[in-house]
């Protein structure tokens, strides 16, 4: 069973934002008081999971409160799967920076081969740091040629799921209905269950 309440180990406000909407429908309130990467540990994983965990693990037991962690990436096919669990610091700190990146190494590959996928891994643990459980979600979909919309975060401008749109221009409730982050907040849901009504 899920708790009531869960930390969120980052201090991505678009990350925080979807949560807080994904969780809400369940009565559990998703807070994240980390400001600075300072909070933080070092993502030295190798695999989206063992970053989520090393970042659950640290937050839950700074804190004593149970804690969520998502690592996440976007898999370029073209790029051979780059920058995958690298995609926050691709080439610097800068969503639109890394977005740019990855447009200029496309730049002459057609449409038909510009497939991506986009990640996310969900580690949940309790405040002693021990994993109550976790779950994977995936959104397919391709890169643009250039970026569009304005909401969203990371590389939503530039990633499409019908080839035309760009996630930066879908309303929230329609990618949280699609994306690789409400799927694995369900599959949690579903492995867990939600918390007994009440003590949302
Ligand atoms: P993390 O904070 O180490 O998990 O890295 C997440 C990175 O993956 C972001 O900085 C984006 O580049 C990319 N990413 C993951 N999920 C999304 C999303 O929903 N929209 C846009 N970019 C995303």
């Amino acid at each position: 069973m899920l708790p009531a309440e869960l930390l969120l180990a980052s201090h991505n406000p678009g990350k925080v934002r979807e949560f807080q909407r994904l969780f809400s429908p369940y009565q559990i309130v998703v807070k994240a008081p980390y400001a600075t990467d300072q909070d933080l540990v070092e993502e030295t994983g190798s695999t989206y999971w063992e970053n989520a965990r090393l970042k659950a693990v640290h937050v839950a037991k700074s804190t004593g409160m149970a804690t969520l962690a998502d690592d996440s990436g976007v898999e370029v096919e073209a790029l051979d799967g780059a920058p995958g669990i690298h995609s926050a610091r691709f080439v610097s700190e800068s969503a639109w920076e890394n977005s740019r990146e990855i447009l200029l190494r496309l730049m002459d590959v057609p449409v038909a081969r510009r497939g991506a996928r986009m990640v996310a891994v969900l580690v949940v643990v309790d405040g002693q740091g021990r994993e109550i459980a976790s779950s994977q979600g995936v959104l397919e979909g391709t890169i643009l040629t250039f970026p569009k919309g304005q909401g969203g975060f990371g590389v939503d401008p530039i990633f499409s799921v019908d080839g035309t749109t760009s996630l930066a221009e879908w309303p929230a409730e329609e990618k949280d209905r699609w994306s690789h982050r409400g799927r694995a907040v369900r599959q949690l849901i579903e492995i867990c269950g939600p918390p007994p009504a009440g003590l949302g």
